[in-house]
């Protein structure tokens, strides 16, 4: 059997390996889906967690990058249209574990007070479990499924195991960070800059305040984000991003006009120097 843990360079995914790393030993495998998109400091620190915990990593690229894709679709994914996830990880991981032709248990790092959708979900299930139930029924009646690739998953699942474990399920955002402390390790630097998530540098689903410490710690993330948006033909920021008023088109904002828009709002005063950075008070 195989044991692999998906592995983001997030907080979640980290206490995740560490847990597992600390119940079976170094035989595990840390899966990292690299979307060509992530910040340096998400790369580095992948690097030297695994480094230090001797583990085996395999890194996952989709067919294309994260700039690529958005070139191939003539847009940005976005809240609505979040294809991103789905061909910069999920099938890029599908496609891993058909490969592996082994019994796996996959160690994943969701916590059921992330939000309503994470709530429903349990702390252990099986990987391919919506290619054989329907995880919703859509507004005609029709019970969906999951379809990608489904002939070679009902294959693999007739010959091997895909259980998935969530031991992290029910622990809050503070006993993920105490425990990571606890094993010796230090989270991704980012969430001590103000960041709540760790992920694509910019995320599509990234907030103001987000924006907001992009344009003041990382200046040279917007150049990327305006090159990306030369080389796509489209804006990163969708409509409704800002208010139609602060864009020159009254439709969706610019780079600038974003920023301009995020360095203005009063509201967001909770990333002002004087304040602990981290959305999780990492600062003590
Ligand atoms: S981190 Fe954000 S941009 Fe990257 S794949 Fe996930 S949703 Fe898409």
């Amino acid at each position: 059997m195989k044991c692999v843990v998906q592995f983001s360079g997030g907080k979640d995914s980290l206490a995740t390996l560490l847990w597992a790393v600390e119940h079976f030993g170094k035989n595990v495998i840390a899966v990292f889906c690299d979307t060509k998109w992530e910040h340096d400091l998400t790369y580095q620190h992948v690097k030297e967690v695994i480094e230090k915990l001797g583990v085996e990593l395999v890194t996952l690229t989709g067919k294309q990058s994260f700039v690529g894709l958005a070139k191939a679709k003539k847009r940005f994914p976005s809240t609505k249209a979040r294809f991103c996830t789905e061909e910069l990880k999920v099938k890029p991981f599908i496609d891993w574990v058909l490969d592996q032709k082994d019994n796996l248990l996959i160690c994943q790092g969701i916590r059921k007070d992330e939000s309503l959708a994470r709530s429903k979900m349990q702390d252990s299930c099986t990987f391919f479990r919506y290619y054989f139930e329907p995880y919703k029924i859509d507004k005609a009646g029709r019970k969906r499924y999951h379809t990608y690739r489904k002939k070679e998953v009902v294959e693999f699942c007739s010959k091997w195991a895909q259980d998935i474990i969530r031991p992290i399920f029910e622990w809050t955002a503070k006993q993920v960070f105490d425990y990571i402390k606890k094993q010796g390790f230090e989270p991704n630097p980012l969430y001590m800059l103000g960041f709540k998530r760790v992920g694509c540098f910019p995320c599509i689903m990234c907030t103001h305040g987000e924006l907001k410490e992009i344009a003041q710690s990382f200046p040279e993330t917007l150049h990327k984000l305006k090159d990306a948006e030369v080389e796509v033909g489209r804006s990163f920021f969708p409509p409704g991003y800002i208010p139609k008023r602060s864009c020159s088109n009254r439709q969706f904002p610019t780079v600038p006009e974003a920023v301009n828009y995020v360095d203005h709002d009063r509201s967001l005063s909770i990333f002002e120097p004087e304040t602990c950075k981290s959305f999780y008070s990492l600062c003590e």
